[in-house]
């Protein structure tokens, strides 16, 4: 807000020279300003969507559990990626009200194929990290299982490393206080951040998420022996690994011989909206 609001005093200023302020930067933070003034719109509208992408048992192919992700669908401008609005929800806080709209929709779903006896995994949810700092987050949750009387089992929460190696000491008490109430927790995007092994084994964590930057870069040996030992390191730690962002069936093969045990990824489907993935537990039972 503030950026935008110098740029433009700049433009004004400068008269003549205002093509020059018109840059890509006074643009980049006029349209923030727009998208953050879409997104107080889209709370108060519910233009807020939550898909899940299945998670599926890398032997088996059945499913197991699914991711849940948010979709901004704008009345004028379409749908908005999350690669584009979560940066600035997160800078601007919106991220908070938006992280428990997920929830409340993820858990409304789930407890709806649930008690139709179409599930009975984990919906995992992302945790931003401004969520995770708040004082009252297990409060939060609480009121939102509770609201949709879905018990704290079916849930799971995706966490990055950024989140936790903030400061690791606060962040293992604040795990150790969701991961007792059975709500099961997993590194997201493992490997992209700074990570600490020392702190990885102190984490009560239940999955590790290996990053679809290291599934991508399996056409190399390099590569291959990379993904071989994150796996390896989850196993000695007795978590479970979930590969992300699986779209071929060469990378498919190669994470069965390193014996990662869940995948998610194109490969198998993509981010269904809830009607979709409702029609996708129905095909499954059915067999
Ligand atoms: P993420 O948590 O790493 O989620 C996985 C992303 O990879 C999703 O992108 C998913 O659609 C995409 N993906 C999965 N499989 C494949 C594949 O085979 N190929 C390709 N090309 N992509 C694949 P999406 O939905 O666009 O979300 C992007 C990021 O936005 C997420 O990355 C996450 O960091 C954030 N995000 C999404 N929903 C939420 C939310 O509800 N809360 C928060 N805090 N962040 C969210
Ligand atoms: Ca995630
Ligand atoms: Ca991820
Ligand atoms: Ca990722």
């Amino acid at each position: 807000l503030k950026n935008a609001d110098t740029a433009m005093y700049h433009a004004k200023q400068k008269g003549n020279h205002y093509l020059f302020f018109n840059d890509s930067m006074n643009e980049q933070a006029v349209k923030r300003l727009q998208i953050e003034n879409l997104m107080r719109f889209g709370l108060k509208e519910d233009h807020f969507v939550v898909y899940y992408q299945p998670k599926m048992d890398i032997r088996t192919g059945k499913l197991v559990g699914m991711e849940a992700l948010v979709r901004f669908s704008t009345p004028k401008k379409g749908i908005i990626s999350p690669g584009v609005f979560i940066p600035i929800a997160e800078e601007t806080g919106q991220i908070i009200e938006i992280g428990e709209v997920v929830l409340d929709k993820a858990c409304k779903d789930v407890k709806r194929w649930v008690d139709k006896g179409l599930f009975n995994g984990r919906v995992a949810v992302n945790l931003s990290a401004k969520q995770f700092s708040l004082p009252d987050l297990t409060a939060r949750i609480d009121i939102i299982l509770q609201k949709n009387q879905l018990p704290s089992y079916f849930l799971e929460l995706e966490i990055t490393e950024g989140t936790v190696m903030d400061d690791p000491q606060e962040a293992i008490s604040i795990m150790r206080s969701l991961s007792s109430r059975g709500i099961h927790l997993a590194m997201d995007d493992f490997g992209t951040g700074y990570s600490s092994l020392a702190y990885l084994k102190q984490f009560p964590l239940n999955t590790l998420k290996v990053d679809k930057a290291f599934i991508d870069d399996m056409g190399s040996e390099r590569g291959r022996n990379m993904v071989d030992s994150i796996v390896t390191i989850a196993h000695n730690l007795d978590l479970h690994v979930v590969a992300e962002g699986v779209e071929e069936e060469e990378q498919l093969a190669l994470l069965k011989q390193l014996d990662c045990q869940t995948l998610q990824g194109y490969y198998y489907s993509k981010p269904l909206s809830s009607e979709e993935f409702e029609r996708f537990l129905e095909s499954e039972t059915e067999h």
